[in-house]
């Protein structure tokens, strides 16, 4: 142990001395960085560490006992590309260049004990006890997360944001990352402010993200794996996190509002939004507005979902609490046919439908229920007179996809509609019964 610990701070100090110091001159940030190179260092061995783990082990255990059968991994290419990014660039720069200044209003004073509602203060036997102290802030850190996550889902603007990271067509161990930096801005802005305002020290705080990325990197896994019925309860784990990014399912709509917690499932249990008993489902999004992020690279989904939260966040409607989908002008629908919009991948088309990405509908799905739902007749809706039965039988041949046993079995897609879809090849990605 005590080698280990020799060789861990001899690399950390070569780290420090002979990269982060010079790297930091180079670039003129040694005035503007305050904290000291060795936990800058640090973070970057922990980090490197984190995802030799998720290359040298969840990937390859994806191998072993997938949860989808993939034909193969490009969907994954990108996601992969979010991570490493977020990991060796946006998030230091985040916690040692932007955090410092925004901490100092806020209180905090580089220890546990200088926030403004500092839990130490408040308790100061828990300063006694570091490990129970470093607990109560994680379950505190992940109950605001918890929050956050809710309404990334209920206010349209942040589900615009937030969207990107559900659009993905596969879920697999590089996910975690992938999202909107506008996204993860906000949210590291409100959880850094927490954070500050209890007193977390920046040591403890950059332990809480890397080890909670960790667990998270493992709960997005493509992975056949549950903790079990007693630690299932405890700890989030990859078939708990994959439920809360099943594709909506027409017939049990409210289904998908489930399992947002990343670390405890806890606050899912407490506030009534936990899922356990459920057969994996396929994972994505019905609204094709939202899986149009496929069509692009890292750059350009940046750029997409950023027109699509600006067409939310400009209008009343992107405020108001609800599911939305999206239609060409980004502006959020509420009443809209799941069945058609599951499986047609087909944007709710706006009748004057000349902005970029439109797909025309079918002449036969222009008959519009709009008028009774009470939204602009403007809006082309599809046909929502006929019933479900044969909206289901429409969905599942235009989608390629069949009901079996609570998952969707893949068969190749049948005689497509509409052009600019998306690649149907990359959808065929078949949940293994556990
Ligand atoms: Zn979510
Ligand atoms: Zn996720």
């Amino acid at each position: 142990m005590h080698a280990i610990l020799a060789l861990w701070s001899a690399v950390v100090n070569w780290l420090a001395l002979r990269v982060v110091e010079p790297v930091l001159a180079a670039l003129h940030l040694s005035r503007l960085v305050a904290d000291p190179p060795h936990e800058i260092a640090q973070y970057f061995l922990l980090t490197a560490m984190q995802v030799t783990i998720i290359a040298g082990v969840f990937r390859p255990l994806e191998g072993l006992w997938p949860a989808e059968r993939w034909a193969d991994r490009r969907a994954t290419a990108v996601d992969r590309a979010y991570t490493l990014l977020k990991l060796f660039g946006v998030l230091p720069l985040f916690t040692y260049l932007a955090l410092p200044p925004l901490a100092r209003p806020i209180g905090g004073a580089g220890d546990n004990t200088g926030g403004v509602l500092s839990l130490q203060g408040l308790l100061p036997w828990l300063g006694w006890h570091p490990v129970l102290l470093f607990l109560v802030y994680y379950a505190f850190y992940d109950l605001v997360y918890y929050a956050i996550h809710r309404l990334q889902h209920t206010i349209p603007w942040w589900w615009a944001l937030h969207s990107l990271h559900h659009s993905q067509r596969q879920l697999g161990c590089w996910s975690n990352d992938r999202d909107h930096y506008l996204d993860d801005l906000l949210e590291a802005l409100i959880v850094a402010a927490v954070a500050l305002l209890v007193g977390v020290s920046p040591t403890d705080y950059v332990l809480l993200v890397l080890s909670g990325e960790l667990l998270q990197n493992l709960d997005h896994a493509n992975l056949r794996l549950r903790f079990g019925p007693v630690l299932d309860k405890l700890l989030v784990d990859p078939h708990y996190h994959r439920l809360h990014h099943m594709r909506v399912d027409p017939d049990r709509p409210g289904l998908h509002h489930c399992n947002f917690a990343f670390i405890f499932p806890v606050w899912d249990i407490l506030f009534g939004t936990a899922l356990f008993v459920e057969p994996l489902r396929p994972t994505g999004v019905g609204d094709p507005m939202v899986d149009a992020d496929n069509r692009h690279g890292l750059v350009g989904q940046q750029l997409y979902v950023l027109r699509r939260f600006w067409g939310a966040f400009r209008r009343r409607a992107g405020w108001r609490p609800g599911d939305v989908a999206f239609d060409e002008r980004y502006m959020p629908v509420r009443e809209f046919d799941l069945h058609r919009l599951e499986a047609s991948q087909i944007p709710l088309t706006h009748a004057e439908g000349r902005a970029t990405g439109a797909v025309a509908q079918p002449e036969s799905s222009v008959s519009s229920c709009a008028s009774r739902a009470g939204v602009p007749t403007s809006v082309q809706w599809p046909r929502c007179s006929e019933p479900a039965s044969a909206q289901r039988a429409i969905a599942a041949s235009s989608s390629g996809r069949s009901l079996k046993r609570g998952g969707f079995a893949s068969t190749p897609a049948a005689s497509p509609t509409v052009s600019r879809q998306p690649s149907s090849s990359s959808r065929r990605n078949t949940p293994m019964p556990l």
